[in-house]
């Protein structure tokens, strides 16, 4: 039984309450801040349980989340605001002696760049102050890292080539939408590709390299190799690994409305001034873009996100592919949202649940391949994620 604070009220905060107030016996208290109170309101008026109760918080602001946690004294903060409030949350956590989760590496506003070293530089504090800190505990990053570890622990002696491939075959029938926060989308995927071989990164132009991936229950796709965060941990943790990428598909009418979105400047992330006010063109698009909580009612079609390894077991070169389908409409049923969402805040939610449960509790900051994997793939299976394996198949990859 644990009491638990939730910042953020987008589509991932959406599911992370879902799934938690589903089980009362390990979430006893449920509190959802965020910016804007009534979002929390509807969310919490959707899910109709006694267990869950709203507030309203900046979380840019230190002193006022130290205030809300001194308050309510949650066990866990759940962080699924935006990657920019991850340095004051965990900020907020060590004045307040409160241990952490979040579902994506902290970023500055004003530089496009995804890099753990922020993060991983409150290592001897969260250490000394005896509170864990759990990075990225999403799909991808998250389940990605737990599907990694899971391999080495009991299907490979070695890893040495790592595939992450990340396929959405949705159709949610807008001409251009993203599937989360669409700024943080599309500073994403509009970074240059970036991936691990031989010791050393190489940096490819945007979407430069791209083949066709067949996909469990979808087919083709042709696939697209973006820079991700978690390869900087998986190759850290598993320095076994030769070679590490992440494909994501994108379908042409996406990848055109992206191309102008950039060339017209509308993706631009420092402020210009617009008669006499200062505007980022990108926050801007934000607001006239569709919410990606507001997608789900009529999106088709599932995801299929998965891990494809190469390596070696008792001296033999094997294959391995691990991955989850997840179906649009199934998560809108459950939830009210989007599978993008779903398969964000499902692995939050059992992230926090192995915190809880005292499984995942080590004092320092980790990554979540660096716990065991056994417990939260258990988990996935009971709650809404189940997970396929493929073995000695063709990975597609040379
Ligand atoms: P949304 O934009 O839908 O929601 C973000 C929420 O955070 C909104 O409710 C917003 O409030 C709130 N927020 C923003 N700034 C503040 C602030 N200063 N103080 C308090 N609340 C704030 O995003 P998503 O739900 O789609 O994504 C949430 C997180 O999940 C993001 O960090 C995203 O990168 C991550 N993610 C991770 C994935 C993974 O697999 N690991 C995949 C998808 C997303 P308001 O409503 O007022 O704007």
């Amino acid at each position: 039984m644990g009491k638990v604070l939730i910042i953020g009220a987008g589509g991932v905060g959406t599911v992370v309450a879902h799934k938690m107030a589903e089980l009362p016996e390990v979430f006893s208290e449920i509190l959802l801040a965020s910016r804007t109170k009534s979002k929390c309101d509807a969310i919490a008026g959707r899910i109709g349980s006694k267990n869950l109760k709203t507030a309203q918080v900046d979380a840019d602001n230190v002193p006022q989340l130290v205030d809300l946690i001194r308050s309510f004294q949650p066990d866990l903060v759940v962080n699924v605001a935006l990657p920019y409030q991850d340095l004051t949350i965990m900020d907020a956590c060590l004045e307040t002696g409160v241990s952490y989760l979040d579902t994506a590496n902290y970023e500055p506003l004003d530089e496009a760049k995804f890099e753990y070293k922020w993060q991983w530089a409150y290592q001897d504090r969260f250490r000394k102050a005896g509170l864990t800190a759990i990075l990225g505990c999403g799909f991808d990053p998250g389940v990605s890292g737990v599907y990694t570890a899971y391999a080495a622990k009991h299907h490979f002696d070695e890893i040495q080539y790592l595939d992450i491939v990340d396929c959405n075959a949705g159709n949610h029938g807008k001409a251009f939408a993203t599937n989360f926060n669409p700024e943080i989308n599309i500073r994403e995927v509009t970074q240059k590709g970036r991936y691990w071989e031989n010791g050393n990164w190489v940096t490819t132009e945007p979407h430069e390299i791209h083949q066709l991936l067949t996909y469990p229950r979808i087919g083709e796709k042709e696939s697209y190799l973006i820079y991700h965060e978690e390869l900087e941990s998986l190759v850290k943790n598993f320095p076994t690994i030769r070679r590490a990428r992440f494909w994501m598909t994108f379908g042409q009418e996406y990848l055109t409305h992206l191309r102008v979105i950039q060339n017209i400047g509308m993706a631009g992330i420092q402020p210009i001034n617009y008669e006499g006010k200062e505007i980022v063109p990108i926050q801007f698009l934000k607001a006239v873009l569709p919410k990606p909580e507001e997608l789900g009612v009529n999106y088709t079609g599932e995801t299929s996100i998965g891990c494809r390894i190469k390596g070696v077991k008792n001296g033999i070169d094997k294959t391995y592919y691990v991955y989850n389908n997840c179906s649009h409409e199934a998560a809108y049923a459950e939830t009210g949202t989007q599978a993008i969402s779903y398969t964000t805040g499902v692995p939050a939610m059992i992230g926090a649940m192995m915190y809880l449960q005292g499984i995942w509790k080590n004092p320092g900051v980790f990554n979540v391949e660096e716990f065991d994997p056994d417990p939260f793939m258990r988990a996935l299976n009971l709650h809404g994620l189940p997970w396929y394996e493929l073995h000695d198949v063709n990975l597609e990859f040379d």
